[in-house]
This record gives structure tokens, C-alpha cells and sequence, in this order.
């Protein structure tokens, strides 16, 4: 069987700058996927290439066997990938449900409403403040939004830049609780993060970026016990 998603080669540049120089990985259906990697390791501009948000300079991206390349970015969510971004990108005036309904902005059929009934079950919070202005919600309850934005397209393969970036650690481990819980529910998951720990932990597999080359993969747990993982990225001597 061929993988769900398939990066190939991959090169992305900002005008002179290349900040993705020649990557492949690949997700199967049913994983939890993670990408780790320190600052500017070129994590963020791999998701965005591959929404269609950003256009390779070379190599392909391939995903349930059609190539992405030339798809606009609007056609790839109606293909099954969603993307919640870095910063989560909620709209502050906009109510909590308003934010959901623009998740399902490219579906065609009518069954909208089961879809905010699955998100509220995610994360209750949002159906007991569904009238509330975004804007107000603190940072977790801004992600859980952005994550249950994402999966009002009912999506086949999810992608999170960064979910747990700025939350209290309580909050992190709600949302990465619900990352198993999407996962057990047959989401397929790629996850971007810099607490790698948290991602690994959850991981069917995982590929350590660094300035732009991935220098290492493994399994979740073999990254999480490799020597060279836990100098850099879980902090220990
Ligand atoms: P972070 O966790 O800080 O977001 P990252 O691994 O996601 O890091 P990217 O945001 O993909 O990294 O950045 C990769 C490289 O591309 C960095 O050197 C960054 O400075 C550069 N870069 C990112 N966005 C732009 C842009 N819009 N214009 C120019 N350079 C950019």
C-alpha cells in the first residue's frame, strides 16, 4: 500500500533563501506523524507548502496518489488535508461558531451541522461559549478552536503547526490528549513541534529537521530514547 501522503525531494525558497533544502518523509493512513525541530528548522514552511499556501521549487508532494503541486490550496482541503496553523489565525470578532463554520467552508453536502455537534464533543468549551467572540478566549481554548476549525472540513489527514506553543501545561496536555483521541478516531496526523517530548510521546513516527535537511528519523519511541534527541531537543546533558 502506498503512503497516505508522500514527500518527495522537497526544496521550498523565500526569494534567495532556501528554507527547505530537499526533504522526504512520508505518512501512513493512521498515524501520528511529527516533524521536530528547533527555530527556523524550515517546519512551518513544509506545512504551508504542502496546503498549497506555498509552491515547491523542487520535488514533489503527492497525497492519497495525486500530485499537490499545482493544486490550489482551497481544492487540497476539499481533497481531505487541513491545516491549523501557527498562531492558530482565529478570527477575534467572529464568534466561536462563526470560526467552526468557516471550517467547512468548501463542503458541498448539508451535514454541517453533525460536524459542530463532533467539535462541541471534542472540546465542550466551545459549544458552552459558541456566541462569544473569539478574540476573548485564552490561548488553549484559541487552539482547541483552530483544531476544531480544522476538522469542520472532515478531514482525512490533519496537519498542526505547533499546537501546544505558549499553553500552560495543563492545557498541552489536553491537546495532546485530543491529538490521540483524533488519531483513535481515524484521523491521520501530522504534527509540527518544538516540545518534542509531547510529539514523540505520541508518535508513530517521527524526522528531526534542522535547517532544512532532515537529519534524523525513527520511530516515536526510538527518537524519544536516541542520544542525540535527547542532547538537543529534551534538554538533557
Ligand atoms: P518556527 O518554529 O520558528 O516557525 P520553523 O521550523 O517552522 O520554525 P520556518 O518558519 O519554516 O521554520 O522557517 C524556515 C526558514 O525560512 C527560516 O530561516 C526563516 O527565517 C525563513 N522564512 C520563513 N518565512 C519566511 C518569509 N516569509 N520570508 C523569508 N524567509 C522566511
Amino acid at each position: 500500500m502506498s503512503a497516505m501522503l508522500e514527500v518527495r525531494d522537497l526544496e521550498v525558497s523565500y526569494g534567495k533563501i532556501k528554507a527547505v533544502k530537499g526533504i522526504s518523509f512520508s505518512v501512513d493512513e493512521g498515524e501520528v506523524v511529527t516533524l521536530i525541530g528547533t527555530n527556523g528548522a524550515g517546519k512551518t514552511t513544509t506545512l504551508r507548502t504542502i496546503s498549497g499556501l506555498l509552491r515547491p521549487s523542487a520535488g514533489s508532494i503527492t497525497f492519497q496518489g495525486q500530485d499537490l503541486t499545482k493544486v490550489e490550496a482551497h481544492d487540497i482541503v476539499q481533497l481531505g488535508l487541513a491545516h491549523s496553523p501557527e498562531g492558530r489565525r482565529i478570527f477575534p470578532r467572529l464568534t466561536v461558531e462563526e470560526n467552526l463554520l468557516l471550517g467547512a467552508f468548501s463542503r458541498k453536502d448539508k451535514d454541517i451541522d453533525s460536524d459542530l455537534q463532533a467539535a462541541f464533543e471534542l472540546f465542550p468549551i466551545l459549544e458552552e461559549r459558541r456566541a462569544q467572540p473569539a478574540g476573548t478566549f485564552s490561548g488553549g481554548e484559541q487552539q482547541m478552536l483552530a483544531m476544531g476549525r480544522a476538522m469542520m472540513s472532515r478531514p482525512k489527514l490533519l496537519m498542526l503547526d505547533e499546537p501546544s506553543m505558549g499553553l500552560s501545561p495543563l492545557m498541552m496536555k489536553r491537546i495532546m490528549t485530543t491529538v490521540t483521541t483524533l488519531q483513535q478516531q481515524g484521523t491521520t496526523i501530522l504534527l509540527v513541534e518544538q516540545n518534542a517530548q509531547a510529539a514523540l510521546k505520541r508518535a508513530t513516527k517521527g524526522y528531526v529537521l534542522e535547517v532544512g535537511k532532515i537529519v534524523l528519523t525513527g520511530s516515536g519511541e526510538e527518537l524519544l530514547t536516541s542520544e542525540d534527541v535527547r542532547k538537543a531537543y529534551l534538554g538533557e546533558d
